[in-house]
């Protein structure tokens, strides 16, 4: 944009403090604390996930690992079941070494530095901000997605807003609004302001400016633009990958299997999972059942963020004396304690909607 026409960084902030106060979000439940613990707790559940979702999960984590220490004496298998379902898992593995760390290394008090915040596992630069913020009034800029968009549109800022120039520049911006502003600026209120504004009026899809506290300024409103900013990333292939899965079912127990900590679902039960039939077929022989006698269930679907992964499920039913032991990383898991068990959401779904035949089966052969 013209630099003639650049917004003024002056009395930014402020703005932004009078409009969270009348307009913003209040009365969330990590709103009420002061603690680190639980403000970073829901910074984390609410990187790439949505409030609405969010607190469910945070209200029942928090009730199973009331403080820090409780999660740092937890094993990751404890841990899992209370993420199940929120995606992005390696977010939760994190979580977890992280509250180790603050344990080990600084006495279970979360540092109050963002310099010191961001060594730590699963906290970057904007979270460690945030959370300083919140906790402890420390004076940073943030830059989260939805923060994100209102500095390019507000300060006209073009280009891929994940290359390293783009990301510079918006975040001399918003030290910038923080240099002009009022030194006893209520950081709670203004890192607040700007995600609420982020989330709910300069959305995505339809901002709505009319109802923004810096429409008068703002490049993108001024020069009617907000459909171009923040400018759209490059476009990712999105490829597809098939997969099928085993529903191994002896005796009211189905044969589980952990994944890898890293990758898709890492650290997560899930079921045993083979590149194609052959894969599936030999896999079978290797327990000592022959999928020939299994049934193959509806498929489904799942999208991740860069693929589409096409499930086919196969249901074997056996009596306990054709199954071999299974591997280490397998387990067998009563039909019952499936609900708290650590599976991703869409094999959650997938074995509930066929617990009916399963259990139909089961009678069958008593
Ligand atoms: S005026 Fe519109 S485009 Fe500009 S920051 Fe506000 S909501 Fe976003």
């Amino acid at each position: 944009m013209p630099a003639n026409a650049r917004p003024a960084t002056e009395d930014f902030a402020a703005t932004i403090v009078h409009w969270q106060k009348q307009a913003g979000r209040h009365g969330l439940p990590w709103q009420a604390s002061r603690d680190p613990y639980p403000i970073w707790l829901s910074e984390i559940m609410l990187q790439q996930t949505q409030v609405g979702t969010v607190i469910g999960y945070y209200q029942r984590f928090l009730a199973r690992f009331p403080t820090l220490q409780a999660l740092a004496r937890a094993t990751q298998d404890e841990v899992m079941p209370y993420w199940a379902g929120l995606g992005y898992y390696a977010r939760a593995r994190n979580l977890h070494r992280c509250a180790q760390q603050v344990a080990e290394q600084w006495g279970g008090h979360f540092p109050r530095k963002v310099d010191d915040l961001m060594q730590l596992p699963g906290i970057g630069r904007s979270t460690a901000a945030a959370i300083a913020a919140f906790a402890y009034g420390e004076r940073q800029p943030i830059m989260d997605g939805n923060v994100k968009r209102v500095f390019t549109r507000y300060f006209g800022v073009y280009g891929n807003p994940a290359s390293r120039a783009v990301e510079i520049e918006l975040w001399n911006y918003a030290q910038a609004v923080l240099d002009a502003a009022d030194p006893k600026l209520d950081m709670t209120a203004y890192t607040q302001g700007l995600m609420d504004l982020g989330s709910s009026r300069c959305t995505r899809g339809r901002p709505t400016c009319e109802q923004c506290p810096l429409n008068t300024r703002c490049y993108a409103r001024l020069e009617s633009r907000q459909h171009e900013l923040p400018t759209p990333k490059p476009r990712k292939t999105n490829s597809e990958r098939q997969c099928k899965m085993l529903i191994l079912e002896q005796e009211g127990k189905i044969l589980l299997e952990q994944r890898p900590s890293r990758g898709i679902w890492g650290g997560l039960w899930s079921l045993p999972q083979y590149e194609d039939q052959n894969g599936l077929a030999d896999a079978c022989l290797n327990l000592g059942v022959n999928i020939e006698h299994g049934q193959k269930m509806a498929a489904l679907q799942h999208v991740f963020s860069h693929f589409k992964l096409h499930i086919e499920p196969w249901y074997l039913h056996c009596p306990p004396t054709r199954v071999s032991e299974p591997s280490p990383e397998q387990a067998w898991v009563a039909i019952e304690d499936l609900p708290g068990t650590a599976l991703p959401a869409p094999v959650k779904k997938l074995l509930c909607s066929i617990k009916e035949i399963i259990e139909g089966a089961r009678k069958n052969t008593q």
